[in-house]
């Protein structure tokens, strides 16, 4: 019997049915060192690893991290999945995986700003050519070359959520037999897979939503059959691996995945059409308004939204718009998002995008809407609007 998305996600990566007592969550099983009764047994499970998730050494996983890349396998409809520390070692292995000097990758302009870093830091410097292509993806198919080995993509872009035409880019990538990575993050295998769409690897920051209470530190991707053994190849040469403490965390936070994204995006849309109606606005950007840009490709591929918006102001004063972030009293000023609480930062969208010209001219803030009351939400960017109004006289 086939169950439905939410059924499945509760019961992804546990074990089944048939399979003995057994608590309902994976144990945290924490070692180094496994044993093994014979040399026979030894090199039978060093032989199996490449293909199986075998217990055979602390860095190559244990039963609870395999417990999470079963689920974040079976989320994403992968093959198999790769742990990490971080989101952003994710992206990265993914990177050094699928490209070797000479070879060229397109990446989007909307990029998450510290894989900007990593491509004008390490693979420039490698002879690994970085192009980067408009958030929209209208122009990647004149930046194709005979050396593009991957595109690199993000659906909805970081800062502003740009919408992509995902299935295009998959079938330019397979035109020209490269792969194409995305980082799926703002969906968390949740409300997009990118798998279903063409994609090869989805790059997963469990930071965010998955693990979803601010309290830990997690990277995933999840590739298809084609693409895993150079992924885990390069990230197990870099020692890269993922703590089974984190794992247990993340487990637990995914379960309650799909009902903590169904509110925040109900909560950011109240935000949204709220802030839209105040004369402080020039633009919201959240592709479930139904004047956003990426609208319509969003309701085509997606399955619903998260409590992600940003806006820009018709004031144009970087110290005035820091002011209005400083008064918000329930919004806390920090980096990442996908926790329970609401968060700010203000954001340069000139500094953030290389390929497009940024046609706004108010300056930028980026909210993440938590499972507040949107109504204290909305009473506390009224009284920061208050309190830091423009002086009449501009
Ligand atoms: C936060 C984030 C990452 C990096 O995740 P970390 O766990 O913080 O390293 C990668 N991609 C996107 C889109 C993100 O928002």
């Amino acid at each position: 019997m086939k169950h439905s998305r939410d059924t499945r996600l509760l019961h992804a990566g546990r074990q089944a049915r048939g399979s003995g007592t057994r608590p309902v969550n994976p144990p945290l099983m924490r070692t180094s060192t496994v044993v093994f009764d014979s040399v026979a047994d030894w090199r039978a499970a060093r032989e199996m690893r490449a293909t199986q998730q075998v217990l055979s050494y602390g860095a190559r996983g244990t039963e609870t991290t395999f417990a999470l890349e079963r689920a974040l396998t079976e989320l994403e409809g992968g093959a198999r999945c790769k742990l990490y520390p971080t989101g952003l070692a994710a992206a990265a292995c993914v990177l050094l995986a699928c490209l070797k000097p000479g070879d060229h990758v397109l990446v989007t302009d909307a990029v998450y700003q510290p894989v900007r870093t990593l491509c004008d830091e390490l693979l420039r410097p490698l002879s690994i050519e970085c192009e980067f292509y408009a958030a929209d993806g209208s122009d990647i198919e004149a930046r194709l070359r005979p050396q593009t080995r991957l595109i690199y993509a993000e659906v909805p872009g970081s800062l502003f959520n740009e919408m992509v035409d995902l299935p295009r880019l998959a079938a330019l990538a397979r035109r020209c037999e490269a792969l194409l990575a995305v980082d799926n993050t703002w969906a968390s295998g949740w409300l997009f897979n990118p798998l279903a769409h063409g994609a090869d690897i989805s790059i997963l920051a469990v930071t965010k939503y998955i693990a979803g209470h601010s309290d830990v530190m997690m990277g995933a991707a999840v590739c298809n059959e084609r693409s895993f053994a150079r992924v885990a190849q390069l990230s197990e040469s870099l020692g890269q691996t993922a703590s089974p403490d984190d794992a247990a965390l993340a487990l637990r936070g995914l379960r309650t995945l799909g009902v903590r994204l169904a509110q925040h995006a109900r909560h950011a849309l109240a935000v949204a059409q709220w802030l839209q109606q105040r004369p402080e606005v020039a633009r919201v950007f959240h592709p479930a308004l139904s004047d956003d840009p990426g609208h319509a490709l969003w309701r085509r591929d997606f399955s619903g939204c998260n409590g992600l918006l940003a806006i820009e102001l018709r004031d144009r004063s970087p110290a005035r718009r820091d002011a209005f972030v400083d008064a918000l009293q329930l919004f806390g000023i920090g980096a990442s998002w996908g926790g329970y609480e609401s968060l700010v930062v203000p954001v340069e969208p000139t500094a953030a995008r290389s390929v497009t010209a940024w046609s706004g001219r108010g300056a930028c803030v980026r909210l993440h809407v938590g499972l507040e009351d949107p109504a204290d939400l909305i009473a506390d960017l009224a009284q920061a609007f208050d309190r830091t109004a423009a002086p009449a006289t501009e």
